[in-house]
């Protein structure tokens, strides 16, 4: 591996970018640029496209805050989905983990977050009117409440249940089998499958 401070600038600004990104560290960054700089041009030129592109072609799902390309996402524009459910997620990333487990084939809604009084994160800073008026123009007769099981997670989804509790429906919440604590952004697809149909009603 050489010495990376001996490198053209755009190889270290690109070195730099990829240690920035979750689990890369300085030795894979290095790696994986210099994996880069062998592409052929125009596979760099469509790498690059995509990355100028993220910003101004992705935007979140003006009905469930899911990433979405149109006004409407994917699973929102998907005449197939059940509608008359709703799994209430931290993040759109979170969609994807359960859409990979294929035992889901409802809505979503994406919070932004759940309730966390120790980073100052309130119920003003979730995606909760959206919700609601949701729940009001839309036919839902559940919404499964899938945030992370740790503390945050299960205070969030005992706050959703009273929140929606004057809605003629059932709130459930995933079951256990997420390790609690556990990032449900990294549970297995089997697992995630699991805690959906054990799910438990909370209201
Ligand atoms: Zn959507």
């Amino acid at each position: 591996m050489p010495d990376s401070r001996l490198l053209p600038a755009p190889l270290q600004n690109l070195m730099t970018a990829l240690n920035r990104l979750p689990g890369i560290g300085k030795r894979t960054a290095e790696r994986l640029a210099l994996a880069l700089l062998e592409w052929p041009e125009t596979q760099l030129q469509s790498l690059g496209d995509d990355l100028i592109h993220l910003r101004q072609r992705i935007r979140p799902c003006h009905q469930c805050g899911n990433y979405a390309e149109t006004e409407l996402c994917a699973i929102c524009r998907n005449p197939h989905r059940q509608k008359t459910t709703i799994c209430v997620v931290e993040t759109a990333q979170q969609i994807g983990v359960i859409e990979s487990s294929e035992s889901y084939r409802g809505l979503y809604h994406v919070l932004g977050g759940k309730l966390s009084p120790l980073n100052g994160k309130g119920p003003q800073d979730l995606r909760l009117p959206e919700l609601r008026s949701r729940l009001q123009s839309e036919e839902i007769s559940e919404l499964i409440i899938a945030t992370s099981p740790d503390v945050d997670g299960e205070a969030t989804a005992h706050f959703l249940a009273q929140e929606f509790a004057d809605f003629p429906l059932t709130i459930s919440r995933i079951a256990a089998g997420i390790p609690a604590g556990a990032d449900l952004s990294y549970a297995d697809a089997a697992t995630l499958s699991l805690a959906l149909s054990g799910r438990r009603k909370i209201n």
